[in-house]
Order: structure tokens, then sequence, then C-alpha cells
């Protein structure tokens, strides 16, 4: 990106941005404009509360959760129910998972979603970590809450392969039921995710 009237403060800010998955130069200038528009204070807050995440937040030794100790709040719950693992894309499915009030299992967070056109091979996720837990803790059931969508049915398909073949006795349920193809559980409403939970498909 070759252009003297860009300031170099407002290029490197870009190049950053930009550099995200998912996000390119348009959506990079949007984001900044915005924040530019903001008073100093406000945006000046924005970038402190980015800052403060970037250094608290990791992903749970155990689950892959985004945390700020070393083993999530739902790791280390006594009370939560440790046959069940549901394993999800992203922290941010789980939280919404969460919000139903419907799961009191365990997470597994993926961190994305197989995608070979982008380059996305299982070893790039949190797979083998599941595998682990699974001959380690001994769960009774999985629950493939990957997103309704390609990738994540073709992640789902994976996994109840790996897993099957694996550990023929492990039961595998799928959420399925009232989630529009192509929904995310991040957007799904509370009502429509409650359902899917309740009624999961045993694959
Ligand atoms: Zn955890």
């Amino acid at each position: 990106m070759e252009n003297k009237a860009l300031p170099k403060a407002l290029q490197d800010a870009i190049e950053h941005i930009a550099k995200l998955p998912g996000y390119g130069e348009r959506s990079a200038q949007r984001f900044i404009e915005n924040l530019l528009k903001l008073p100093k204070a406000d945006s000046i807050g924005t970038i402190k509360a980015l800052l403060e995440m970037v250094d608290k937040i990791h992903p749970c030794k155990i689950c892959g959760l985004l945390t700020e100790e070393e083993i999530c709040s739902i790791c280390s719950d006594e009370t939560r129910n440790r046959q069940v693992i549901a394993v999800v894309e992203e922290s941010f499915d789980a939280y919404a998972i969460e919000k139903t009030g419907k799961f009191k299992g365990l997470y597994h967070v993926l961190h994305g979603r197989l995608s070979p056109l982008e380059g996305i091979t299982p070893d790039k996720l949190n797979i083998d970590s599941l595998l682990t837990r699974v001959e380690e803790e001994k769960p009774t059931e999985i629950i493939l809450a990957t997103n309704p969508t390609v990738e994540g049915e073709a992640t789902a398909t994976y996994l109840y392969k790996v897993l099957k073949d694996k550990y023929p006795e492990l039961e595998i349920s799928r959420l399925a039921y009232g989630l529009p193809f192509g929904a995310t559980l991040e957007n799904a409403d509370t009502f429509t995710l409650s359902q899917a939970i309740e009624h999961k498909v045993k694959l």
C-alpha cells in the first residue's frame, strides 16, 4: 500500500488490523474511522480495554475457553457434569450455550473450524487435546456443537469419525433441532439454542 497522503501512523494501524483473519483493508479502515470519530477519552478507553484484554486473557489449559485464570471457571466448577463435553468452535459459542442455562457439562474449544481452502487442517485446531481429554477424563458423551455451516458440519463429521474409530462406546450427539443452516451459535437466539441442546441428535 503506497500512499503518500496517508499518515504513517494511520497506515500502520490499518495494516495491523487488516492482518486479522476475516478482516481486509476496508474493514480496518471502517474500524479506524469510527474509532477516530469517538471523543478522544472514549477511543483511548477502547484501546486500553483491548490492551488489558490481550494481556490478561488466554485459553484455559484444559478446555481452551478464554479465561483470566490458568483453569477456567467451568473446568474448576465441581458441580458441572464431567461425563459430558460439548465441542464448540469458539469461546463465544460456549458463552452463548451458557446463556441458555440448559447445559451443565464441560466444554472443549477448537479455536476454529476445518476449512481446507483456508489451510485450516485438523492439526491447526485444538483436536489433539480433545483426544487426550477423552482418553484421560473418560467422558461418556460428546456433543458436537460446531456451527450448522458447511465448515462446522465438515468439522463435526471429521470429529465423529476420529472419535468413533477410537472409542466405539462413546455416545456422540449433534446440535441440530431448530438451528437454521448457515447460522452460528453465537448469533442464534437463546430460545432456539436451548431447543437445539434439549433435542440434540444422537449420531
Ligand atoms: Zn476450561
